[in-house]
């Protein structure tokens, strides 16, 4: 930082982490370097939206100014009514509406609050604290997941938006619809209560949370999506929100004007038209998932139930070793020093040799 400028940014900018995305992995002798530090979908989009996103045409043309064709497409798929949908440059870009709509600084200077799990998704901080707002976080339990007793608690006068996000990046579990909808009862209704679904496909649990039904019932609940993950779509940044029009009609003015392209749009549409093929690979990377995960346990590793494409190691203190040791094995994860490791489902080499080297890893003395 230049602290010699005379160029100052807002304190919330000032006091901020530098987001910091997943790397790319450095090559080592003789091994192809695989990401497996940023959730993408190693299978990339299907050849349908591929194909949309290379003939997109009229690119001199500003976009459908509300992406009004993918809204369309999604309402037909959800079958719910068009106005409930708001699209937003990925998900991320629906959050930031979200928050910027309900949760600020007053005009007397005291900060809205936005209650979220930690360790959650690392934008969320990012997207709340530039809003003006206040985070409250509340801590997962020691199985990763949201400990929603203490987040009901946390739920003050000032509060004016909760996150939940399931399954929870990046610790891995899914919550249960009975307890969210438990949770709901005890949220009052001025509150926005967003659900972050963005791996939604990749759930396998029981009781899952049905999302549509949450929205259908709950005026102030918020589902967010997007097409990075289970679409492999993560560069063309789409996403959207649903929810009901005491929401919508204040989001729409809050939403950046063309967010959407009129690439992302056209291969965002295709990928919904092939939904089969879109879920064949889902169902790809949840085997993969699988079979990661029970080499693990086999390996001796007690890790979280994880329904995302990625497993978390909860390797506290040791994580940024493990991380590094993966580098040399030209895999690159995503290390939270002092709490753990996240690591992708990638492709099935890649896979293989994370494997591989958690089996090492844990036989290595002095590691337990
Ligand atoms: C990847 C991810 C998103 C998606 O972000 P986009 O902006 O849609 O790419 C949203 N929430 C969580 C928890 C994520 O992990």
């Amino acid at each position: 930082m230049n602290s010699t400028s005379p160029i100052r940014p807002r304190e919330a900018i000032a006091a901020l982490p530098t987001y910091a995305a997943g790397k790319p992995p450095v090559p080592a002798e003789g091994l192809t370097p695989y990401k497996l530090s940023s959730n993408e979908n190693p299978l990339g989009p299907v050849p349908a939206a591929a194909a949309a996103a290379a003939e997109a045409q009229a690119l001199h043309r500003y976009p459908n100014p509300g992406a009004e064709v993918l809204r369309a497409e999604l309402a037909r798929h959800l079958q719910v009514p068009v106005e409930d949908i708001v699209t937003g440059t990925g998900s991320l870009g629906a959050l930031t509406q979200i928050i910027n709509t309900f949760a600020g600084t007053s005009a007397d200077g005291t900060a809205d609050e936005v209650i979220y799990p930690w360790r959650s998704f690392e934008a969320y901080p990012i997207v709340v604290r530039t809003a003006g707002a206040k985070d409250v976080t509340v801590a997962v339990t020691e199985t990763g997941e949201h400990d929603l007793e203490a987040m009901a608690q946390a739920i003050t006068e000032r509060t004016r938006v909760i996150m939940l996000c399931t399954p929870n990046n990046p610790t891995g579990p899914a919550l249960r619809h009975q307890a969210v909808e438990e949770f709901l009862t005890k949220v009052p209704s001025d509150i926005v209560v967003v659900v972050d679904e963005a791996y939604l496909e990749f759930v396998r649990s029981e009781d899952p949370v049905d999302g549509l039904a949450l929205y259908r019932k709950y005026p102030n609940v918020v589902l967010l999506r997007t097409f990075s993950k289970a679409h492999g779509l993560a560069g063309l940044r789409v996403g959207y929100s649903i929810s009901q029009a005491a929401i919508t009609e204040h989001l729409r003015k809050a939403a950046v004007p063309f967010g959407v392209s009129a690439v992302a749009e056209a291969a965002a549409v295709a990928s919904l038209q092939n939904l089969h093929e879109v879920h064949q690979r889902v169902e790809e990377i949840v085997e993969e998932r699988q079979r990661v995960a029970a080499a693990l346990a086999e390996a001796g590793w007690q890790i979280p139930t994880t329904e995302g494409n990625f497993v978390w190691l909860p390797l506290g203190a040791e994580s940024l070793d493990f991380a590094q040791l993966a580098g040399e094995q030209a895999l690159a994860v995503r290390a939270f020093a002092g709490e753990g490791v996240r690591v992708t489902i990638g492709e099935p080499e890649a896979n293989d040799r994370f494997i591989q080297l958690c089996r090492t890893y844990r036989s290595t003395p002095g590691t337990d």
